[in-house]
């Protein structure tokens, strides 16, 4: 199938839905592709406390107001996975998805978010669902009772261990510094928490089990802690391999683009986590998403 829209965006998180939104509101006629569950990022973030004048709120509930959002005002919301490029370039710009079909846009808005980096120790993979985990909210619950390690310094991890806290009977928290790198009362939070022993300055070596996760054997003190997961939580990295051969982007892989979220091709702009910038944060995802609809429909309205 061959379909055809004034913007096609890539991506459902917060950039990719703002972004419908408001070209939907200046006009245009949108489709969305996005892998299901629509809002990226934000449906596996726990709690959200940090969007201006939102009361705290799960990412879930977040993420489904503005799939609905979106898809109220107009947006048509496909879930696909887009596996090729068919052509990307100042005149063209056509997309294919998993099924074979087919998306050319008139403009392109690309919001591909970012995903969870690997920590590459031996065990990592192979005990993947097996007690390995990504996603402390998708999948702390299976760890009830039970005595888990979170690795990581950000803010993610201190969240992951702050949601596993309140399930766990014990979790270790392993950062490579001596001192994490999250906001401040996430920090507090985690040190007031009898149940979360925070263990610095050292890596995991490798995570051992036979057919589920036994145990973390620890780089420097060369000590084995006994747990039944591990929630790698070390960063993102952004989701645009696909793309790189067309749109240019820095030594880390994020589109270069600048605050107009316009990319080194006419017609091809930029949004969210996936492009360069300061601060990765919702507020700044949505931020771009609107940016980004509101630069594409003036290039339409001008003729571009
Ligand atoms: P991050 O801020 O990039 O932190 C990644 C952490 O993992 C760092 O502490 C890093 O160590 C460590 N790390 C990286 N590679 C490692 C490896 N191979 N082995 C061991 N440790 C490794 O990533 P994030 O926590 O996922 O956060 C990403 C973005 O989302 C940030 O901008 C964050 O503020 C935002 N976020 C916000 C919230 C919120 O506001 N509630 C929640 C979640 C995320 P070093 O410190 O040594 O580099």
């Amino acid at each position: 199938m061959e379909h055809k829209t004034q913007l096609l965006v890539v991506g459902a998180g917060a950039a990719g839905l703002t972004a419908a939104l408001y070209a939907r509101r200046a006009g245009m006629d949108v489709i969305v592709l996005g892998r299901a569950p629509y809002g990226g990022q934000i449906a596996e973030t726990a709690m959200i406390e940090n969007y201006p004048a939102l009361p705290l709120t799960d990412g879930y509930t977040f993420a489904s107001a503005l799939y609905q959002q979106a898809a109220s005002l107009g947006a048509k919301l496909i879930s696909a996975e887009v596996t090729g490029v068919l052509a990307l370039s100042a005149q063209q710009r056509t997309l294919q998805t998993a099924d074979g079909s087919k998306y050319t846009g008139e403009k392109l808005v690309l919001a591909v978010g970012a995903k969870r980096r690997k920590l590459g120790c031996p065990g990592e993979e192979r005990l993947l669902g097996s007690g390995v985990s990504y996603c402390a909210s998708c999948d702390g619950a299976f760890f009830r009772g039970k005595t888990v390690a979170v690795v990581g310094g950000g803010n993610t991890a201190l969240e992951d261990a702050l949601t596993l806290s309140a399930l766990c009977e014990r979790v270790y928290l392993i950062h490579r510094r001596d001192a994490f790198r999250g906001e401040k009362y996430l920090e507090e939070a985690v040190h007031k928490k009898q149940n979360i022993q925070p263990i610095l300055q050292e890596e995991v070596a490798e995570i051992e089990g036979a057919q589920h996760v036994e145990a973390v054997r620890l780089k420097n003190r060369k000590e084995v802690l006994a747990v039944d997961g591990v929630f790698v939580a070390v960063g993102q990295e952004p989701d645009t391999a696909l793309f790189r051969a067309f749109v240019n982007c820095d030594g880390g892989g994020y589109f270069i683009a600048g605050e107009d979220c316009k990319t080194n091709l006419p017609g091809v702009f930029a949004a969210g986590d996936c492009r360069t910038k300061l601060l990765r944060q919702i507020v700044t995802a949505a931020a771009d998403g609107a940016v980004a609809a509101f630069s594409a429909s003036q290039e339409v309205q001008s003729g571009m």
